[in-house]
């Protein structure tokens, strides 16, 4: 199997976390969610997840060395690099450590998958996650800083795989098949 490479990419609450795990599965993909990574480390009392929680539960991103280190040993050891990122790369020094990495693995970028909602519907669906999951970095005030965070930090990689020519802009709105579907079709 050729190795394939997609980063699902869009602010918090655009369902990146319930697309990812789909289309991991219909692709063969391993899925590589930095999010759901640091939050069982944090669960787990590692030494990382020590490190990575005061971040987290500000709503700021955790520091690029730890990122990477954290993908650089989720890859170790794959026969064949068939990732789906969630959620990853958060910013250009991110982007830039991926492009080396996937350079070193003689792996291509396959698509960087965009999921757009329009803000009203992330509150609501945040505050919606809240009460269903209780994750401790949903409450108003961090959600409030994490969409900042995403439109100052993360927003303008879509500018640098657009230029690449990996960009695909996909409507999150809708149902989780709809939306799937419309993922699918932007996908070689
Ligand atoms: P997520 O589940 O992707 O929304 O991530 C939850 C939190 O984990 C973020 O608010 C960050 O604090 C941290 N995080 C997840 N992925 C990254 C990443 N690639 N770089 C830096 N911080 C991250």
């Amino acid at each position: 199997m050729a190795s394939e490479v997609i980063l699902l990419m869009g602010p918090p609450g655009a369902g990146k976390g319930t697309q990812a795990a789909r289309l991991a599965e219909a692709r063969n993909l391993k899925q590589l969610s930095t999010g759901d990574i640091l939050r069982e480390n944090v669960a787990g009392g590692t030494e990382l997840g020590t490190r990575a929680k005061s971040f987290m539960d500000a709503g700021e991103l955790v520091p690029d060395d730890l990122i990477i280190d954290m993908v650089r040993s989720e890859l170790a050891g794959l026969d064949e690099v068939r990732v789906l990122f969630d959620g990853y790369p958060r910013n250009p020094a991110q982007a830039g450590q991926l492009d080396g990495l996937l350079a070193e693995l003689d792996a291509d970028l396959t698509a960087a998958v965009a999921l757009e909602v329009d803000q009203d519907e992330i509150v609501r669906r945040l505050v919606q996650r809240a009460g269903e999951q209780g994750r401790s970095d949903d409450n108003e005030d961090t959600v409030r800083h994490r969409l900042q965070v995403y439109a100052e930090q993360t927003e303008p990689l879509l500018d640098y795989y657009a230029e690449a020519g990996t960009l695909r802009r996909v409507d999150g709105t809708g149902s989780v098949a709809d939306v799937e579907a419309r993922i699918r079709r932007e996908l070689p």
